[in-house]
């Protein structure tokens, strides 16, 4: 076998964890990934012998410590082939980086402006746009999906206008599983002069995406979908943009000078970075995306494939089981109901089973709305799951539905 599952799972010690007497099936993956050894090492040996404030030090700790952040910044860098590393500000996560985004255009927008947002996104994709229309009178429009969970592009292309200031889009629907077409929006968004944020938290455990080669305006990613700690993660931005935007926060480490009379602000990336970082959580973002290109993103995505093939084609077994979005291009993720049995049931009986799957809107409620829905049975699957786990869960649905109807 190419992919060696059965040793790459000797890196992840929590998945030797029984929960309610049955071996741990983690299948909760698109919410958070689990750790490998690998990285708790890094963890562990930054508090045993690094642990020290960073950029503003003299001693010994505070430059091994930077040093090492910044060796971070710079793995992260490689990783999505940016073209400079002051392009890759270190943030708390996802949510973080589109509120920093959204802020920095306050005073860029007007009435008269429109942006465009899909309707399959993240609440952390949708809420600060809204409060950035607030703020300024832009107006917030929707590309629409289809049955299928994909975007309807014809749409899309009559949407864009030259009041198009701004698109945001997901690379991947946390809720569905859909791979969007980030490429054509970004295109046709360029030709009318608006940037483009895309949301890559649910693509960045699955694709490599090749940032230069996108070109893309703003891409975000959070740690903890990619084997790393929870906390930290990235926005990365063209110098262009991150140059013309204000700062979000103030504070220290993101200032080049203060006096009360008027204070200069640090140039790039630590204009963004106001205070002390999650510095070991940097360090060990660094160390994940090593893990995980150690294992190779090529092999990840086919064996992922084959996992997704085979639960949906075991699933869908199950009379009245129904799975939301069904687009043809998609990553590990099934979202299913059964007929008549709400999701929460569901879920609350594979954890009895010891089974991890994610219910309920999957802060998408939009989604939810539009398939009529209170939620779904969410089950994601990463490169370390196996086709027994997928027999568990199937019997597990099946066991559940019995006992539920
Ligand atoms: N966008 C998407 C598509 C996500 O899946 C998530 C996490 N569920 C987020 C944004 C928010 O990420 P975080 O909570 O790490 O900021």
């Amino acid at each position: 076998m190419r992919f060696n599952v059965e040793r790459i799972r000797t890196d992840f010690p929590i998945l030797n964890r029984e929960v309610n007497g049955k071996s741990l099936v983690y299948l909760d993956n698109a919410a958070t990934s689990q750790t490998p050894n690998q990285v708790i090492d890094v963890i562990v040996d930054y508090y045993r012998r690094l642990n020290a404030n960073i950029h503003r030090g003299v001693h010994t700790l505070s430059q091994e410590a930077t040093d090492a952040y910044e060796e971070a910044r710079i793995k992260i860098q490689k990783h999505f082939n940016i073209a400079k590393s002051h392009e890759v500000i270190l943030t708390s996560g996802t949510t973080h980086s589109i509120n920093l985004v959204a802020s920095g255009f306050s005073s860029y927008l007007s009435k008269d402006d429109e942006i465009l947002v899909s309707a399959m996104e993240h609440h952390s994709n949708i809420v600060p746009w809204q409060m950035l229309c607030e703020r300024t009178g832009a107006v917030l429009k929707v590309i629409p999906m289809n049955q299928n969970g994909e975007l309807v592009m014809e749409d899309f292309h009559k949407l864009i206008s030259e009041r198009t200031k701004l698109v945001f889009c997901n690379h991947v629907s946390n809720a569905l599983g859909t791979i969007n077409p980030i490429e054509e929006i970004i295109k046709a968004s360029h030709k009318v002069g608006a940037a483009v944020l895309v949301d890559g938290a649910q693509a960045a455990p699955h694709i490599k995406a090749d940032l230069q080669a996108l070109d893309v305006d703003f891409y975000t990613i959070s740690a903890h979908k990619v084997c790393g700690p929870t906390g930290v993660g990235m926005l990365y931005g063209k110098e262009f943009w991150l140059k013309k935007l204000p700062p979000y926060q103030g504070g220290g480490e993101m200032i080049a000078e203060v006096t009360f009379d008027k204070t200069t602000y640090a140039d790039l990336p630590h204009k963004f970075e106001a205070g002390t970082p999650n510095i070991c959580g940097g360090i060990a973002f660094g160390a994940a995306l090593d893990y995980m290109n150690s294992l190779g993103f090529d092999d990840i995505a086919v064996y992922e494939h084959e996992l997704l093939e085979y639960a949906t084609s075991e699933l869908l077994k199950i009379e009245g089981l129904k799975i939301y979005g069904t687009a043809k291009n998609k990553t590990s993720v099934i979202s299913f109901n059964i007929e008549h049995i709400h999701p929460y049931d569901i879920g609350t009986i594979l954890d009895k089973l010891g089974i991890a799957v994610r219910t309920g809107h999957h802060c998408a409620q939009p989604i939810m709305d539009f398939y009529k829905i209170p939620g779904t049975v969410r089950a994601s699957f990463s490169f370390y799951n196996t086709m027994e786990e997928v027999d568990v869960l199937v019997e597990g649905v099946k066991r559940a539905k019995n006992m539920l109807l």
